[in-house]
């Protein structure tokens, strides 16, 4: 079982229908048996979970989730791996494949469809090795589109891993950061090496299971000015926060200044020091002035 994705034994599938890897597409596809389970079970798969998968590739992770979900479904852009894929997936009917690009599919849509075809699905899990070239794309498609999904385990490059789940204060906590932490909290599943992908990608990769949040961590007046915040205070990462955030809502350096300071924030700080509160704080107080 364990070298039933060998890497040799991908390259000789990929060969024998006469295609190769994209590197445009991402396609590093996983050899390690290991990884598979741990991105399984790190998802919590069951039979009443909907799972959908994010760009399958020759459907290696696919049938490990297939192994115990209550629908699998697929949604991998590359025509050319659909027939590798239907395949893989043969001798499973609980698999459904979508030839599509996972910017633009429906998958508010995909979910309703399921449950209205298989009432025993309760939850739906978002799965997948992510194409690193869309990670940050894909993952704020999801939170921003409101997915109603309970979870999002996905692979991706460790450095993206490191900052989404960075705390403030240290270096790489970026907008993006913020903008994660607001949604979902995290769990880090599993560490990937290189050494576990055909072909060998130049970055190691972590896996994190974002948990969305039923809840948000802060209460706000508008959710809008809060990301507009966010952004506005990370638009020049050297500088401090009052010159990133002079001109915000035609505030002049002055009046910044006295603004923030009349909420306990030190102007001089810089964005990558503030708490998901603080910047709520900031964005409450700009209706409330
Ligand atoms: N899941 C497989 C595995 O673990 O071996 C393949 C992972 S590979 C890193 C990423 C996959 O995403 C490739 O199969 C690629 O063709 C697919 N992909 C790339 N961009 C995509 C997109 N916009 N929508 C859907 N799939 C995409």
């Amino acid at each position: 079982m364990s070298n039933r994705y060998s890497e040799s034994r991908i390259k000789a599938i990929m060969a024998q229908h006469k295609t190769g890897f994209s590197k445009k597409l991402g396609q590093n596809f996983l050899t390690d048996y290991n990884v598979i389970q741990d991105i399984v079970y790190g998802a919590e798969i069951g039979e009443e979970d909907h799972v959908i998968e994010i760009g399958p590739g020759i459907g290696v992770l696919t049938v490990a989730c297939a192994d115990h979900a209550g629908l699998v479904t697929a949604v991998e852009i590359d025509k050319k791996l659909i027939p590798i894929l239907q395949k893989t997936v043969e001798d499973y009917d609980n698999v459904e494949i979508i030839n599509e690009d996972i910017l633009k599919t429906d998958i508010e849509e995909l979910c309703r469809q399921a449950k209205e075809k298989h009432e025993a699905l309760k939850n739906v899990k978002i799965v997948g090795n992510l194409p690193y070239y869309i990670t940050t794309p894909i993952i704020m498609k999801l939170l921003e589109g409101n997915v109603p999904a309970e979870s999002i385990t996905i692979m991706m490059q460790k450095e993206v891993a490191d900052r989404l789940t960075a705390s403030p204060g240290k270096k790489v906590y970026g907008a993006i950061t913020a903008a994660v932490q607001y949604y979902c909290t995290i769990d880090t599943i599993v560490q990937v090496p290189a050494e576990c992908f055909v072909p060998k990608p130049k970055v190691d990769s972590t896996v994190l299971r974002l948990n969305i949040r039923k809840e948000k961590p802060v209460e706000l007046k508008d959710e809008k000015l809060f990301f507009d915040v966010i952004k506005a205070g990370f638009s020049q990462r050297r500088k401090t926060l009052l010159n990133c955030l002079t001109g915000f809502k035609g505030m002049g350096k002055e009046e910044m200044s006295e603004f923030l300071k009349g909420i306990g924030i030190e102007p001089g700080r810089r964005a990558e020091t503030l708490s998901l509160q603080e910047f709520a704080d900031i964005a409450n107080s700009i209706i409330d002035r």
